[in-house]
């Protein structure tokens, strides 16, 4: 259902103008308010029943849940509990959010007040909303709703997911409530347009033994320092760039750890079915043959404006600009799974094209064409093997691997052959 059939729905069940609940409903909706909310406050306001007259809601088991669901009771063991303040009608509202278990699945919940529970609890909850998030059910926790103690504990095989610890290669866009102990490998303060002006944010990279994540601390804590190790308890996770991130809030509670966080090194290398698969890595390690290199690709120029690539000298939002001389590779690589565009910067791209950007600059002007420097790359890259580290971001036009690393595979013959006269050579000296 899309707003104009919500709108439809009320206006002809309180006997009101359509266009003014429709512009209620979006007002509503602006504020990210949840559109069973949102109903139902406009009933409200036309003097309609708040939406009880649905039937009375009826005990189920969390596996059995469908957004066909009105109103439930479900009897929970409480995993997670995040706290959060978002903009509600205009103003700072905090809620709660997080998973709830029983013996036959999980579910996500949001709670727009609070009723004191936390995670390890088993609780009764009542009359609580269902609503469609992201295309699973979810429960929605709000003045109607009562929450009690259940008189024993719930049993369920999530138990170990209580209090949400995690790794970081673990995180899924949509968590809450996580608490993870990492490592900040790179931070930097930065100042972006909030909803409120101008904010002073961190944002950088977190490391642990399984991986590295970006993350955006929302309330710059003078602890988040480059090489600290930290618990951080209450998180959530966002998709950012096609990539999970890690979000802090001025919830979050920050304790430094006496002891340093391992982090890997190496990117976990995967084959580019599983990568793409996984919707987006942040840091991720691919072996593959370059099939082609793509248009677009060696001497480019971008809009000083924007960064976009401008072509004949027209930027799509900027109009006719003096273009800024860049270079880039956009090459198809593929390792028998699957394929992913593989993207690489000025640096890495110097390297594969063998020379600088001036001396790029310069043989094409002596061919009085740009093309001969991508020809150029093609000829030093095509049927390649490499193996490439880069963060991966996957959407509707496809995946693509904005690289890191860029080398040649070390199963390439030459290498491996120098690898055997190495061994040989080893063998002789100790011999
Ligand atoms: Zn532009």
């Amino acid at each position: 259902m899309d707003i104009d059939d919500h709108a439809e729905e009320l206006a002809s069940a309180l006997g009101v103008d359509k266009a003014e609940v429709k512009a209620d409903l979006e007002n509503l909706l602006q504020y990210s308010v949840p559109i069973e909310e949102a109903k139902q406050s406009v009933r409200r306001k036309h003097g309609g029943d708040s939406g009880s007259s649905r039937s009375a809601p009826s005990a189920k088991d969390v596996g059995t849940i469908t957004t066909e669901d009105g109103n439930v009771t479900v009897t929970v063991r409480v995993l997670t509990v995040g706290t959060r303040s978002i903009q509600y009608q205009g103003d700072e509202q905090v809620i709660r959010e997080g998973e709830l278990a029983d013996e036959t699945g999980t579910i996500s919940y949001t709670s727009w007040e609070d009723f004191g529970f936390e995670a390890g609890d088993s609780v009764t909850i009542g009359n609580a909303g269902v609503r469609e998030w992201d295309g699973a059910p979810e429960l929605n926790l709000g003045s109607s709703t009562t929450v009690a103690m259940a008189s024993g504990t719930v049993e369920t095989p999530y138990d170990d997911e209580i209090g949400g610890e995690a790794e970081l290669a673990a995180l899924e866009p949509g968590d809450r409530g996580r608490t993870v102990e990492a490592r900040v490998v790179e931070v930097e303060e930065r100042t972006i347009n909030g909803r409120s002006g101008e904010t002073d944010i961190l944002s950088g990279v977190l490391g642990d033994a399984s991986g590295r994540l970006p993350f955006t601390d929302w309330e710059p804590r003078e602890g988040i320092t480059e090489g600290a190790s930290l618990r951080m308890e209450g998180v959530y996770v966002r998709e950012f760039r096609g990539v999970p991130s890690v979000n802090l809030s001025e919830f979050t509670t920050v304790t430094p750890l006496s002891e340093a966080v391992p982090v890997r090194e190496s990117a976990p290398q995967l084959s580019i079915r599983e990568a793409v698969s996984s919707g987006g890595m942040f840091d991720v390690e691919i072996v593959g043959n370059v099939l082609e290199v793509r248009d677009g690709s060696g001497l480019i120029e971008r809009c000083p404006e924007c960064g976009r690539v401008v072509q004949n000298g027209q930027c799509r939002t900027h109009g006719d600009v003096d273009g800024e001389d860049d270079m880039r590779v956009k090459a198809i690589l593929d390792d028998g799974s699957g394929t992913v565009t593989v993207v690489l910067d000025r640096d890495l791209t110097e390297e594969v094209y063998g020379g600088t950007m001036a001396e790029a600059r310069e043989q094409a002007r002596e061919a009085m064409d740009k093309e001969v420097v991508a020809d150029h790359i093609r000829e030093r890259v095509v049927g390649r093997e490499y193996r490439v580290r880069g963060n991966l971001s996957v959407d509707d036009y496809g995946a693509n691997l904005d690289a890191d690393e860029f080398a040649e595979s070390d199963d390439d013959p030459t290498t491996r052959a120098r690898e055997v006269l190495d061994r040989i050579e080893d063998r002789e000296v100790s011999a």
